[in-house]
């Protein structure tokens, strides 16, 4: 870290806190921000100052890049508090690195651990009141870049703006969903940008998804553009189960890598689950649907943790998973040891707490 990018941080407080007036029990995930957010800009071949200032609306350009080319990115993590009124982040390096992976691929400027992680602890520190203790309470981190060179110009901006908001969160059991697998849209090709975090990746899925909400299902599960493999979910990584075996496909370039997926993994292997690691067959899943072996099918994602799924339609045919007593499921098991570990109720052996 570099202490003198630290030591030059402006900070500009509000003049009067709103946490007292604030329904933390009631609170709707990303819907609410804390009292500040943490602004740097980029300008000629740069980063600049960072700034804590009060959370306000950002004024642009209207010919500002990011309104017409889309170049914006982001990142989603979360912080916990500990009885002691310890604060932690969940391996924050890991998003750190996929942002700056994502503004590659969207032609814009790395940044620096500092101003990234550095900027981030600051801010936290700045809003410690607002990260809530308990298990299910925790501050949902949202770092973004967007293009803010003026221009109707289709060439990348020259500035950029980054900016990290707090949302104080708590999770709720969303109950098992409802999937529609892919058989016409796509999420991402082969070379796109599908593994980056970026905007266009979301509003791409918007419409395919509406429709699939308004034929009965939550969520769509995206295909490769053969629509011959399973790929994710809209902002959840998938696991199947089959037998006594999970199943994800790897990463790649059409796949965001995912914090949760990753830890999953690392996680279930040390509990002893048998973990596979490959690309999975539309149809090796509808026949094991057919036949009975297909035991659960789970999201994994920063929001929701692990997110269970009840059943999936296919070209218009709908399967229903059987059902599990909670005790034998691996979405639950997996879920109970990592929310305990990022809460600290549990023992970190491999350091992702920080
Ligand atoms: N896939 C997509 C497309 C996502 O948006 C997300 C949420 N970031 C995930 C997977 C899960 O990633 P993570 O576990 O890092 O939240």
């Amino acid at each position: 870290m570099d202490s003198n990018i630290l030591n030059n941080l402006k900070l500009t407080k509000v003049a009067a806190s709103k946490i007292d007036t604030f329904d933390f029990e009631n609170v709707k995930f990303g819907e609410k921000f804390t009292d500040h957010m943490l602004v740097c800009e980029y300008k000629n071949g740069e980063w600049g100052t960072l700034e804590i200032k009060p959370y306000a609306p950002i004024t642009l350009d209207p010919s500002a890049r990011v309104f017409h080319y889309g170049q914006a990115i982001f990142e989603g993590m979360k912080a916990y508090k500990e009885d002691n009124n310890d604060i932690w982040m969940f391996r924050p390096d890991q998003n750190f690195e996929r942002f700056n992976k994502s503004a590659i691929r969207l032609a814009m400027p790395a940044i620096d651990e500092t101003r990234f992680i550095g900027g981030l602890r600051e801010l936290i520190k700045v809003e410690k009141e607002w990260v809530r203790k308990g298990l299910g309470n925790s501050l949902y981190i949202r770092p973004f870049m967007i293009a803010t060179e003026s221009g109707v110009i289709a060439s990348p901006s020259n500035e950029f703006l980054f900016c990290i908001l707090l949302s104080p969160a708590k999770s709720y059991y969303a109950g098992k969903i409802k999937v529609q697998i892919a058989d016409y849209y796509s999420r991402a090709a082969n070379g796109g940008i599908g593994a980056a975090k970026a905007a266009g990746n979301y509003s791409a899925q918007f419409y395919p998804t509406k429709l699939a909400q308004e034929a009965g299902f939550n969520q769509v599960i995206w295909t490769d553009s053969n629509h011959t493999h399973l790929e994710e979910a809209g902002t959840m990584n998938v696991f199947f189960r089959i037998n006594d075996t999970l199943f994800t496909a790897p990463t790649s370039d059409r796949i965001l890598d995912g914090v949760t997926r990753k830890s999953l993994i690392q996680l279930g292997e040390s509990l002893g689950y048998d973990i596979k690691i490959e690309p999975v067959q539309v149809d090796t899943i509808l026949n094991s649907a057919k036949n009975g072996t297909l035991k659960e099918i789970f999201g994994a994602g920063t929001a929701a943790v692990v997110n269970q799924i009840e059943g999936f339609s296919y070209k218009d045919q709908y399967y229903q998973l059987p059902e599990m007593a909670d005790e034998g499921s691996y979405a639950l098991q997996l879920k109970n040891a990592l929310t305990k570990l990022q809460n600290k109720l549990a023992d970190d052996p491999f350091n992702w707490t920080v």
